[in-house]
């Protein structure tokens, strides 16, 4: 039987705040000592009350607004109770009934829209390593700042959950709420899959996939599911609601636990903290000057650029941010730029150092206006492009760093003619002439070579070309 797939997937996004969402120590706990980022509020000590971080509540409305979403002018935090060692106070302080980001949704490149139900903060656990007879417990991740992002589930392929996810990651990289190192865990996935018969309207039983880091998991956790789900369902079984792990390494997901229900956590408001209420003049505050998205960047660059170009660089913001400016330029430099980017710089063992430190937008025009003008071969045009990224060169503009390095070709005619000629009356030439009359096409290139050489490689070889062609008719 035929089986459509319906995907819901939660995204936990690590904000990237200087401080823990209620206390003042370090949040970026990245190759420090275990328990080393821990204040008494993150270890629970009694007495000991949570401070919210308002850059965390700055960061929520920027990531709400890069998604579409509502922003709720009042929200509030709930206490959702479990019990485990990596965390101390015994529950989890989040948003359940009054999240700070309302509905909204995100627009793949496919043309897929997938709506957002909302989004809360919450803190983060701590981090159990577990060893033969006994574990070890790391607080430095206690309340760290996390955004959960609640998609609907408008996900019907694996392909399509990918590219969700990636979408998500270059939103909150565009927005500039965290730093998206993903090999650091600080984008996590859960997904809901489900499968129905074709043409059914009811939804079938969903298994949820848990802790997945990396889009490529998403993608291939979610093609597993869909197979392991119509199996049962061939065989005239029934998908078991439950909550399932997954393994790189096996490519496959086990079951790890019968799912709970909301009322399992005794959710209850947070007495601690009071409610957030935003001003609407606080929200515009914090959305001047708001970057363009890669949503954006597709609605202005999707003539001009081939899309599998576009979709490369848009894992770059500074990228795009540059390609604006050079587009408002010169529309006519695009397609050369958006090249010389995708296959000249992020080839280059250096290319993260580059991408802070990007050539002047009007040295770009200038280098493919030069271009356009066979002013500079193609080889030529790499080489003058990657010596823009070295600062001191730079100052002196795309031209003179040109003849600098004698890269300029000779297009002018009369110029070249004098050449030409001159190399024609080269006795060592005659006999690639008269076989060149005679019929021998391929000489021609000897005969260009020569030229090339007589004009130390400035010439245009095209040019040459043409006009030997006239002489030895
Ligand atoms: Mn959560």
């Amino acid at each position: 039987m035929k089986y459509i797939p319906t995907i819901g997937i939660e995204c936990h996004v690590q904000l990237a705040t200087k401080t823990k969402l209620f206390s003042e120590v370090d949040n970026d706990a990245r190759g420090k000592e275990p328990n080393s980022c821990v204040s008494p509020v993150d270890y629970a000590l009694p007495g000991m009350l949570p401070r919210l971080n308002g850059e965390a509540v700055k960061f929520a409305i920027r990531a709400g607004r890069a998604m579409n979403c509502e922003i709720n002018p009042s929200s509030r935090f709930d206490r959702k109770h479990y019990f485990y060692p990596d965390s101390p106070k015994g529950y989890q302080i989040t948003q359940f009934y009054h999240p700070i980001i309302g509905e909204g949704f995100v627009d793949l490149a496919s043309g897929t829209r997938v709506r957002i139900e909302h989004a809360h903060l919450e803190g983060d656990a701590g981090k159990l390593t577990h060893f033969m007879d006994y574990s070890l417990v790391d607080l430095n991740r206690v309340d760290t700042p996390l955004l959960e992002i609640v998609s609907m589930p408008d996900i019907h392929s694996a392909k399509d959950a990918h590219d969700y996810c990636h979408e998500l990651w270059r939103l909150m990289i565009y927005a500039g709420v965290s730093h998206g190192d993903l090999y650091n865990g600080n984008m996590r996935f859960d997904i809901n899959v489900s499968i129905a018969p074709e043409g059914s309207d009811e939804l079938g039983t969903r298994a949820e996939v848990k802790n997945l880091n990396s889009f490529r998991s998403v993608e291939r956790a979610v093609l597993y599911e869909i197979e392991r789900q119509s199996k049962i369902l061939d065989a005239g079984e029934k998908v078991a609601q439950e909550t399932r792990g997954w393994s790189d390494d096996t490519g496959k997901t086990t079951s790890q636990r019968s799912k709970e229900e909301a009322k399992d956590y005794r959710y209850m408001p947070e007495p601690d903290l009071p409610p957030i209420r935003l001003s609407s003049d606080f929200i515009e505050a914090e959305l001047e000057g708001f970057p363009l998205m890669p949503a954006d960047y597709r609605g202005l660059f999707g003539e001009s650029m081939k899309s599998d170009i576009l979709e490369i660089l848009l894992d770059y913001p500074q990228l795009m941010k540059k390609m604006h400016e050079v587009s408002e330029e010169d529309t006519g430099a695009v397609v050369l730029i958006s090249n010389l980017f995708t296959s000249v710089l992020l080839a280059e063992e250096k290319a993260a150092e580059y991408l802070n430190d990007l050539p002047l937008t009007e040295d770009l025009v200038e280098l493919s206006k030069m271009n356009a003008g066979k002013e500079l071969s193609s080889t030529a045009t790499k080489e003058v492009f990657l010596r823009l990224f070295d600062p001191q060169m730079r100052g002196r503009g795309t031209k003179q760093i040109a003849k600098e390095l004698g890269l300029i070709q000779e297009n002018d005619l009369s110029a070249l003619e004098t050449i030409v000629d001159a190399v024609l009356a080269k006795p060592e030439t005659q006999k690639a002439q008269d076989d060149f009359r005679a019929g021998e096409e391929k000489v021609i290139g000897f005969l260009v070579g020569q030229v090339m050489k007589e004009s130390q490689g400035k010439a245009n070889p095209a040019a040459v070309q043409e006009i030997l062609r006239g002489k030895l008719k």
